[in-house]
């Protein structure tokens, strides 16, 4: 089965006008915690903080699709509060339908919490397992369950995202079980180990391993759901059996740009500062780079047995081919636990 079809009707006389379909806006470099694999090396570069004048400026000239999206992220979104309200009210008179903000909720004030509550801001938090395993990667564990505490308690929703290392991989139940205790948790996402920034050099899960991991997890998670009112749901689920699997994220589909502190513009989080990938500036963006999107690898695809499949990661596979190759794993999981 050919899974990524050259489609003669998809090139008609006048092409589709360009629109951007995900904004991510980085409002800060600075972060409290120096994550082993942190792509930005937040921390370790000059804090720069994203004006409301430059996100106006990219507003401005970029063509941004009605109804898009726009992620707010960092750095530390959290440790720049004004910033964050400021854009994510321009970004709603600009016509953004859904705003969403990743933290790594070590320290959110009660400012925060009442708006994203009130503003109905999507809340993305990143953790990677138990106290014993997250304060090695990552750190502050204690802070952040105490935040997801004060997050549950608010009735705000949010999803968790972790990253998939060695060390991370043996305590996804035990992170989802941790997770279970918050009515609000509503999904774990599965974010492979890009091996880029600090991560340069942290080594990547092999994939027997990353399978059984799988497996383990999706079986607690049955478990759990079992018991709860709402489920919480795996994401990467969702990476398979899609209606329409043409490309793997809008980035691919040159329908995503990311916006650094500075004003230069990326297609993704991944690539910031690398300047093969610069897309000009929020000033002047360039729109043929953005447009072009980034290319995944495709081989295999073509006989491959896992239906509506999403693809692997541009990026990742641009980092490591090594670290795409997971990505098929993580897919062929999802299918044969169906
Ligand atoms: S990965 Fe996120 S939380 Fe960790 S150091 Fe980088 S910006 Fe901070
Ligand atoms: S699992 Fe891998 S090889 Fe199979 S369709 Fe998906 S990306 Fe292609």
């Amino acid at each position: 089965m050919h899974r990524w079809p050259f489609r003669a009707d998809a090139v008609s006389a006048t092409p589709e006008p360009h629109r951007i379909d995900l904004l991510v806006a980085l409002v800060t470099t600075e972060c409290q915690l120096r994550c082993r694999y942190c792509s930005m090396r937040a921390g370790d570069v000059p804090r720069e903080d994203l004006s409301e004048d430059t996100f106006a400026l990219a507003l401005k000239n970029l063509p941004i699709a009605p109804g898009a999206q726009l992620q707010i992220a960092g750095g530390e979104p959290g440790l720049v509060p004004e910033r964050v309200f400021a854009i994510a009210r321009h970004a709603r008179r600009g016509g953004f339908a859904r705003i969403g903000v990743q933290t790594n909720a070590v320290d959110l004030d009660d400012r925060f919490l009442a708006f994203v509550r009130e503003e109905k801001i999507g809340v993305g938090v990143s953790l990677d397992g138990p106290a014993d395993v997250n304060d090695f990667w990552r750190g502050r564990t204690d802070d952040v369950l105490a935040n997801l505490k004060r997050l549950n308690d608010a009735g705000i929703p949010f999803g968790v995202t972790t990253v998939l290392t060695r060390g991370s991989l043996a305590s996804l139940p035990r992170l989802a079980m941790l997770l279970a205790t918050f009515p609000q948790a509503r999904s774990i996402g599965l974010d492979l180990l890009r091996p880029v920034g600090r991560g340069d050099s942290v080594d990547l899960p092999t994939g027997a391993k990353v399978t059984k991991a799988y497996r383990d997890l999706s079986a607690t998670l049955a478990w759990i759901n079992r018991r709860r009112e709402r489920p919480l749901v795996l994401r990467e689920d969702g990476m398979i059996d899609c209606a329409a699997a043409d490309t793997y994220c809008p980035a691919e589909a040159g329908r995503a740009v990311v916006l650094s502190p500075s004003g230069a513009l990326f297609p993704c989080s991944s690539l910031v500062g690398r300047p093969e990938h610069a897309c000009g500036s929020a000033a002047d963006p360039d729109l043929a780079a953005l447009r072009r999107g980034l290319r995944s690898p495709k081989n295999g695809c073509a006989t491959c047995s896992v239906a509506g499949c999403r693809g692997r990661c541009p990026s990742r596979a641009l980092a490591s081919p090594k670290a795409a190759a997971l990505d098929c794993v993580l897919r062929r999981a999802a299918q044969d636990i169906k």
